[in-house]
């Protein structure tokens, strides 16, 4: 065995979050022994499935649905879910009870936010800044938002954010991590400088969410958006959330403001009148089997400290980043992930001209991770499931796989 295999199992038996892997339904310890288990780094696309899950998805179907049909709006708690399940997300994220509601898409959400961060700015602000380097949805609904508010939009990078704030940015629309290189950026420091500015800020937590603490009552975000299908392992097209800070939410003005937010939604009134709390962050009637499966998976997280998870992602990527080193010919490869630990997400970004080819390979020999357009193979490494071992291995099957090309 190797040097970098004997500490990856020495590290694998030093973790603490080792036997939450268990929880998950993933490629089992014998596969493991006769190397044809499947490594998979692309749960920062979509998490694994909580074991516990399908059971309790037949269960909302067969008996909640099958059997109490329309009684369990009320008796399984169908009605009051959204806020419920978000109020188990809250933690993972620093935020207290009672500001999270869970719905809708991610790319809907970051249209409620920011557009609700517009009308949250006031007269006289008329533009948006949003991060250039953004998933594509995010940018694409910032831009329609910008037009629908009268307002201009203004690409910039993250970094150049301070300096393009001036007294008529209304909103600021950021990402926690990039989803592309795995960047992290500085949430604390941009949120206090677009305050400073008098703006509104809005972040989009969809690969920081469940893979790093976020803080984001400590620091005093405005709005966030988040996908759930990702580090939070809801399950494909699971619903995403909206979190509102407390001291907005009567002010927040919904741009979507479907029944299911108003205030008494059975009164069946002509004219809307937006519920207090987080509940007016809805839009229509919840998608329950899936924000259902999201509710049961959650339960993963049972003793999980956030700061657990943080410090083993670090550790994880350190060690991937090294191996690459001793596995990959020297230059075969370019990191685009920061090195720095305070600028990294629980991604590894790493570009070659021949990526799409070298990820399609790696995937045959079952190290699952993706490629991004037009030379990225990404590697995301959720500690809840990945360990040490499976990041030797990756790393050694990408040396063999560059190697023979
Ligand atoms: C994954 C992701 C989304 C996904 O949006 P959907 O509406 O859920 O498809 C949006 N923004 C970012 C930054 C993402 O990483």
């Amino acid at each position: 065995m190797s040097e970098l295999a004997l500490r990856a199992e020495k590290a694998d038996a030093a973790d603490e979050l080792a036997g939450v892997r268990d929880r998950f339904v993933l490629d089992t310890v014998s596969d493991h022994a006769a190397g044809a288990a499947g490594v998979y780094l692309d749960g920062n696309s979509l998490g694994a499935l909580p074991a516990h899950v399908p059971g309790r998805v037949e269960d909302v179907v067969r008996r909640q649905w099958g059997e109490l049909r329309i009684r369990s709006w009320d008796e399984s708690g169908w009605w009051t879910a959204p806020e419920r399940i978000g109020d188990r997300i809250a933690p993972l994220v620093g935020a207290a009870a009672g500001q999270i509601v869970v719905g809708d898409s991610t790319s809907v959400n970051v249209f409620k936010a920011l557009v609700g961060a517009v009308r949250l700015a006031g007269e006289g602000r008329d533009e948006i800044l949003v991060d250039a380097t953004t998933f594509p949805t995010d940018g694409y609904i910032a831009e329609s938002a910008a037009r629908l508010t009268g307002c201009v939009l203004r690409p910039v990078t993250p970094a150049g954010v301070p300096d393009a704030l001036g007294d008529r940015t209304a909103a600021v629309l950021l990402n926690h991590v990039d989803y592309r290189t795995g960047r992290l950026h500085d949430l604390p420091a941009l949120t206090a400088a677009i305050h400073a500015a008098g703006a509104v800020a809005v972040w989009d937590l969809c690969h920081s969410a469940g893979a790093l603490p976020v803080g984001l009552d400590e620091h005093g975000v405005d709005l966030a958006v988040g996908c759930t299908y990702k580090y939070l392992n809801g399950g494909p097209g699971s619903p995403a959330y909206l979190y509102v800070r407390r001291e907005l939410q009567d002010l927040f003005d919904s741009p979507l403001p479907g029944w299911n937010s108003h205030a008494e939604p059975f009164g069946m009134s002509p004219s809307y009148a937006p519920a207090p709390g987080a509940v007016r962050g809805r839009v229509g009637t919840p998608d329950i089997l899936s924000m259902l499966a999201l509710e049961a998976a959650l339960d993963v997280w049972e003793g999980v400290r956030i700061e657990a998870v943080r410090a083993k992602s670090l550790a994880l990527t350190d060690f991937f980043l090294e191996c690459v080193e001793a596995y990959l010919p020297a230059g075969r490869v370019d990191c685009l992930t920061p090195v720095a630990h305070e600028e990294r997400g629980s991604q590894i970004a790493l570009r070659c001209a021949d990526a799409g080819d070298v990820m399609k390979r790696l995937i045959e020999r079952g190290v699952v991770g993706d490629f991004r357009h037009p030379d990225v193979l990404r590697f995301g490494f959720t500690p809840l499931y990945v360990g040490f071992a499976d990041v030797e291995r990756a790393a050694r099957v990408l040396g063999e796989v560059v190697d023979g090309s």
